[in-house]
């Protein structure tokens, strides 16, 4: 019997079945670099640095893969690394974490917040976040089963009625969060406005929870940039708060090295047991001469320390001739982001919304940027975009030169 006809008595099978994320795309981040990239357009869209890493640390990756530290690690994360984390975070931050029990090495901040989420958020439990918020947060809640509460940031206007700066809503806070929240999601520096939570806010926040199960998962992957003097403020320096936190962490952002994926989280014995049976099944091990390269490296403090003073230069440069557009910029204390509001350029292209103005900008000037509604699931209109300026002298001058014409 010829091929054909035995093929055409098997019948077709196109499974279908119900999407976990009916209405998730793709990242925006994603999205705005490939129409950048399409367009050859600068993209100052999606965070990570466009210059290279420390020679000195690629020198130590290869020197683990030369010593043959090629196998699986412990699934934890190797010793060198989770001591050396732990230590940081006793040094800055003054919490002592147990290294064996209270750290695990991640693929990543994002790995690491899906997990913890996986890991403590049974159906129907409800989670607060607070929008805009990276676009992760939502689909892991989702797919744990969990109930998203959003609360908005205050976005606070001046007298020409454009964006300022932005304030924690404690009002809404206050009425969202019950003996019931399951877990709070906080992020500082705060992607994509740039804020920063002070010691009260972290006060704030225990008083709200102090009677309460309730767990927070703090991501604090931008940690080391901070500006003009303002400390970072870590759930590990919060004594009270840390006994029920998750701390999030991210080497891809601490040493431009977004692409290895490798972050951390630490967070008290019983809930980094919950974590652990968790990741061993979804990730298993990151990977190994990484971890020794990023543990001889994290060896020497200035590696981080330097990094206020390194990203507050190129915020500054950026921000310079910025000001000379018609953009009016909202404070940046941290972050590698600068927020704009474009509802005053000198275009008609005002009237369009975030996401079509970042594309415009995308395609007409040159320019990629990352409208602030895509970290909403209902977009809010604030007329306010996102640049990243984690880039070189020349890519920053050559974007304001684009930019220059608003
Ligand atoms: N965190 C980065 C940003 O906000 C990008 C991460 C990603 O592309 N998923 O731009």
């Amino acid at each position: 019997m010829p091929q054909t006809s035995l093929m055409t008595q098997i019948p077709s099978l196109s499974p279908t079945f119900p999407s976990l994320l009916p209405k998730v795309g793709t990242t925006v981040f994603t999205v705005m670099s490939a129409l950048a990239t399409q367009h050859k357009a600068i993209n100052l869209g999606q965070g990570f640095p466009d210059f290279p890493c420390d020679r000195d640390l690629i020198g130590h990756v290869n020197q683990a893969m030369l010593n043959d530290l090629n196998q699986y690690p412990p699934m934890i994360g190797i010793p060198e690394l989770r001591n050396g984390i732990a230590e940081k975070i006793k040094q800055l931050y003054g919490h002592q974490y147990d290294a064996d029990a209270e750290i695990t090495v991640t693929a990543g901040g994002t790995q690491g917040i899906l997990t913890a989420i996986l890991c403590c958020v049974s159906p129907g439990d409800e989670v607060v976040i607070i929008e805009p918020a990276y676009d992760s947060y939502r689909p892991s809640i989702e797919l744990a089963g969990g109930k998203v509460i959003a609360v908005s940031l205050q976005a606070m206007r001046d007298n020409e009625n454009q964006v300022s700066s932005y304030e924690i809503p404690w009002d809404q806070l206050e009425k969202v969060i019950h003996s019931n929240t399951r877990l709070i999601m906080i992020n500082t520096p705060h992607n994509p406005t740039g804020m920063v939570w002070k010691k009260s806010d972290l006060d704030k926040l225990a008083k709200l929870v102090r009677n309460t199960n309730t767990l927070i998962l703090s991501d604090e992957v931008y940690e080391h940039m901070v500006y003009d003097g303002v400390m970072h403020e870590s759930i590990a320096s919060h004594p009270e708060l840390v006994n029920r936190s998750f701390l999030i962490s991210s080497f891809g952002k601490t040493y431009h090295v977004t692409g290895w994926k490798v972050g951390y989280i630490a967070a008290p014995v019983a809930m980094m047991k919950e974590f652990r049976k968790v990741h061993q099944f979804n990730v298993f091990t990151v990977n190994t001469p990484m971890q020794y390269g990023l543990a001889k490296y994290l060896e020497e403090p200035n590696h981080y320390l330097k990094l206020p003073d390194f990203y507050q230069a190129k915020r500054d440069f950026f921000k310079s001739s910025l000001a000379k557009t018609g953009f009016k910029l909202l404070p940046t204390p941290g972050t590698y982001f600068q927020c704009v509001d474009y509802s005053k350029i000198k275009s008609p292209q005002i009237k369009l919304n975030e996401a079509d103005f970042c594309k415009w900008l995308t395609t007409e000037i040159g320019v990629a940027a990352i409208p602030v509604s895509a970290f909403y699931e209902t977009p809010i209109e604030s007329g306010v975009i996102r640049f990243c300026f984690a880039k070189k002298e020349q890519t920053l001058t050559d974007a304001l030169q684009r930019l220059e014409q608003l």
